[in-house]
């Protein structure tokens, strides 16, 4: 078992949307003293959030733009935020998009847009991570993954993004058992319907209501309940722990 370096950094994709998961697990991982890289598609805006994360929490953090389904763009970003911080100890893969295009209407633009985003996005990083966590000797890595998975669509997403999700817990696994060697665990968290922006815009109320109805917890995930568990996930304690698929969705799925 190796410990973790006194001062650590936690790589989040996806971390910029003020009302999404990424953001709520910057500001999560930064209240209990990781220092901070920030992906996202805009530049500036990883490079603010960035700044607001360091003023507030007196961690140290610094942002770079990419798109996360191009890879030499992800490894640029990764290569420059380890440049600026300390170790990369830690990696969520958060950054994702929704794609609502019933099946017969998926064209291949679609399918490789959901795929390339969700899928091959969380693989590059991971690539490029896993080099310095392999060197290191030790790593946590997080991916997002979605009930969508498990129940085939069924809350605004259809089918390129279940697949593109599924894909993500058998990359999980793989890269658990590949990696492990390294000291470096890999697990995914499943979510539920959570309270973003991601299923078409702001839910209304109704919405909400009607998303909760297949719950056993009477209420809409909030980003932070996720933020929880991708925390717990990368900690120094959870090192026994790999190749999960961890379900935080209000009991939405069970197994
Ligand atoms: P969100 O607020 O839309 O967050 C997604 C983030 O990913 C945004 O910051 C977005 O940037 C970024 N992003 C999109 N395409 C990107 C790309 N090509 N490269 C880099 N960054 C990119 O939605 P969220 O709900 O927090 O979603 C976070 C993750 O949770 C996603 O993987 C999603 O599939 C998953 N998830 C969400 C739910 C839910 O109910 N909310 C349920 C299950 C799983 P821009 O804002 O600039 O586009």
């Amino acid at each position: 078992m190796t410990a973790f370096p006194l001062e650590r950094t936690a790589i989040v994709t996806g971390a910029v949307s003020e009302r999404g998961i990424g953001r709520a697990t910057i500001n999560y991982l930064a209240a209990q003293g990781w220092n901070i890289g920030v992906i996202d598609l805009d530049d500036a805006r990883c490079r603010a959030t960035a700044k607001d994360i360091a003023a507030s929490y007196g961690v140290q953090a610094a942002g770079a733009g990419a798109d996360v389904s191009d890879e030499a763009s992800v490894r640029a970003a990764i290569d420059e935020l380890e440049a600026a911080l300390p170790q990369i100890v830690a990696l969520a893969n958060v950054a994702g998009v929704s794609s609502p295009v019933p099946y017969l209407e998926v064209d291949a633009a679609e399918w490789d847009r959901v795929l390339g985003i969700n899928l091959n996005g969380v693989h590059y990083a991971t690539r490029r991570a896993a080099e310095s966590m392999a060197r290191d000797g030790v790593g946590r890595i997080v991916n997002i993954s979605s009930v969508s998975a498990q129940r085939g669509g069924g809350t605004f997403s259809k089918t390129p993004y279940s697949a593109a999700k599924a894909g993500v817990i058998g990359l999980t696994r793989a890269t658990a058992r590949e990696l492990g060697e390294f000291n470096i665990t890999v697990n995914a968290i499943s979510p539920g319907p959570i309270d973003t922006d991601i299923m078409g815009g702001t839910l209304s109320e109704e919405r909400k209501e009607e998303l909760t109805r297949d719950l056993v917890v009477n209420r809409i995930g909030s980003p932070r309940d996720i933020a929880a568990a991708i925390a717990f996930l990368i900690s120094e304690d959870a090192g026994y722990i790999s190749g999960q698929t961890l379900n935080v969705d209000g009991g939405l799925y069970m197994h």
